[in-house]
């Protein structure tokens, strides 16, 4: 099948600049992130096509190639053996765009056959306390490790052979026209290497299925939606490549009592109508434990209180957030007969709209309502 045009790819003038070009990547690669359109292979090929229209024209090197050879000067199936997320500018749009929070030394690229492991995403469900605080956790994760039985090596014996067609290579150079081009080796698909006789665990591939067990540190503040990178925690490489990358995807669960929204935490306080009325101290929870708050006298519901510092620090610096308390009226409820009697006779006492600045203003409105309405 026929390639498409990068600059049409990312919908973008052939002389438009870097920015207009990361921001055209960006936009595409929100839509059609993989995170996003789980089980969509639609929405994947057109994240890769995207990716690697992206990986090309970011690059001045490869958008020169491009300009003057189109697909073929930059095939990443001719080129260097620079395949999958290898690109240059690719970690900093991904960086800020998905928010990664570390991001240590990569272990990128390729040499010779060996060819790099695939990140691996793990998504950690936490506790509202736990990210907020920071803490370690113990994680789970079925990856594919270096194969002990034949070293990482893919071979029963340990004889590994170069492979003869590239010399060890893994491409191949190729005349066509007036500029020569590198091949992906047809016959060790370019590891370079052959082994005749296959190790029984791995079966050549040098790696074998298991389940590791990491420690991983969260770092106070995070929230929904932040990724923790582990560098060199993914797959194993093949044939001795580097490791891939792991992803850790956090996920704050739902609190009982507390909602975040950045670094403010809001929650409802239930308020009886006598201590919203005459005023009073309430006993709020924080998560640095519980803390007095003394609310007005003649205090609405609805009401927002506002405790300073009593937050989140976010995990990427700024200042510490404020708790929000919401002050929710409560309707008594179980009231014996002679209860009822005092607010019966409570309310004959405060017929008067003075008492009720809310209910009058209502009333006033529905009013004025109906008599706009008035033909
Ligand atoms: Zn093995
Ligand atoms: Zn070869």
């Amino acid at each position: 099948m026929a390639k498409r045009d990068y600059y049409e790819i990312l919908g973008v003038e052939r002389g438009a600049d870097e920015k207009e070009i990361k921001k055209a990547y960006r936009r595409l690669a929100m839509k059609y992130h993989p995170d996003r359109n789980s089980d969509d292979p639609e929405a994947e090929d057109k994240f890769k096509e995207a990716t690697e229209a992206y990986e090309v024209l970011a690059d001045e090197e490869k958008r020169e190639a491009y300009d003057r050879f189109g697909h073929a000067g930059v095939d990443p199936q001719m080129g260097g053996g620079a395949g999958g997320f290898s690109g240059g500018g690719f970690g900093d749009v991904f960086g800020d765009m998905f928010g990664d929070i570390f991001s240590g030394g990569g272990s990128r690229g390729s040499r010779g056959g060996a060819q790099r492991g695939s990140d691996l995403r793990y998504q950690l469900d936490l506790d509202l306390e736990d990210a907020v605080k920071g803490s370690s956790v113990k994680i789970k994760v079925p990856t594919l490790e270096e194969c002990h039985h034949c070293n990482a090596t893919g071979s029963e014996d340990g004889k590994v052979e170069t492979c003869t067609t590239c010399n060890g290579m893994g491409q191949v150079r190729m005349q066509q026209g007036f500029f020569a081009i590198q091949q992906t080796c047809p016959t060790c698909h370019g590891a370079g290497k052959s082994i005749r006789n296959p190790c029984k665990k791995c079966h050549g591939e040098g790696r074998i299925q298991n389940t590791k067990t990491l420690e991983v540190k969260i770092p106070a503040g995070v929230d929904t939606g932040d990724r923790i990178r582990l560098s060199g925690e993914g797959e194993a490489g093949r044939m001795g490549g580097p490791t891939g990358d792991l992803y850790v995807q956090v996920n704050v669960r739902p609190h009982p009592i507390f909602e975040r929204d950045g670094a403010n935490l809001y929650c409802e306080v239930p308020v009886s109508f006598v201590d919203a009325t005459l005023g009073g101290e309430l006993e709020v929870p924080t998560l640095q434990g519980r803390v007095k708050l003394k609310i007005p006298a003649e205090t609405q519901t609805g009401k927002l209180f506002r405790l300073r510092g009593k937050g989140v620090k976010p995990v990427r610096g700024g200042a510490q957030g404020d708790l929000l308390c919401r002050v929710v009226l409560e309707t008594p409820v179980n009231l014996s007969e002679a209860q009822k009697d005092i607010l019966r006779q409570f309310h004959e006492d405060t017929r008067a709209d003075k008492h009720s600045p809310k209910k009058s203003s209502w009333f006033d409105g529905v009013k004025k309502f109906f008599e706009d309405m008035k033909p």
